[in-house]
């Protein structure tokens, strides 16, 4: 069931079982390869596949595209919010949901710098509703270091910024908002080396040349193809287990 494509006498009759599905993006700077737009297009191009997996028990949201983005302000065309905008925008959306009488809720992100506000939304949220179920990952938490192992052939086996993995499933997706001819490798090394342990809260300026970070020249639609589709999967799986319900066993004596 899709929100964008439903009259209020559809949704007033939804089951309100279903997975209300948010998937949540951004509006950032992508390198000069890839469009502002990538971290919404991906979300919601997993998410819309996830819903014609399952569309009875789904309901669909669109992406919410304003992100938290400060570290890519350096670069023009990114829009930011502040955390306390982007956690009531989520929330409110949300909780016109419960309003209308939903009650689960999965948030499926598109943008790291959105993971720790939606777990601050839905921590808020799961105060004032108890009853409810909240939860949230990020579409590429799906993904696994020995998919990302086997799959990408550059050098950097991991999911960064408008990288090898970003732009391959790019490609696969919408393959003409790709500037193949500008695809780049980027990325700073810290000299010295952090301790592995500790994290730095950079801006893209610091840590890149051009915005992005990882190998893109390596990106191609086939490894796109096969991230997206192991992304789709983990997210159906996920839609089956909280619309099936869970229960917490008690502790084995
Ligand atoms: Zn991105």
């Amino acid at each position: 069931m899709v929100l964008e494509r439903s009259t209020w006498q559809d949704v007033r009759d939804f089951d309100r079982e279903a997975v209300c599905l948010i998937p949540t993006g951004s509006l950032e700077q992508h390198g000069p390869h890839l469009p502002l737009f990538t971290d919404t297009l991906l979300s919601t191009g997993v998410a819309r596949l996830a819903e014609e997996h399952r569309p009875e028990k789904t309901v669909l949201y669109p992406g919410i595209w304003l992100g938290c983005s400060t570290h890519h302000m350096a670069m023009p065309g990114t829009a930011t919010a502040t955390v306390g905008t982007y956690v009531a925008v989520l929330s409110e959306v949300i909780e016109a949901g419960i309003h209308h009488g939903f009650r689960k809720f999965f948030v499926l992100n598109g943008h790291g710098g959105n993971t720790e506000p939606n777990g601050v939304a839905l921590r808020e949220l799961k105060a004032a509703y108890e009853d409810h179920v909240f939860s949230h990952c990020g579409y590429f938490q799906f993904i696994t270091q020995a998919e990302l192992d086997s799959v990408l052939k550059g050098p950097l086996k991991g999911i960064r910024h408008a990288c090898e993995a970003e732009a391959s499933m790019m490609l696969h997706l919408y393959p003409d908002r790709v500037r193949k001819d500008l695809l780049r490798d980027d990325g700073l090394e810290m000299e010295p080396p952090a301790p592995e342990a500790l994290n730095y809260i950079q801006h893209f300026d610091e840590v890149t040349d051009e915005g992005s970070w990882g190998y893109a020249t390596y990106a191609d639609a086939e490894t796109g193809r096969q991230l997206i589709e192991t992304a789709v999967a983990g997210t159906v799986q996920a839609i089956d287990h909280i619309h099936a319900g869970y229960v917490m066993r008690g502790a084995v004596k």
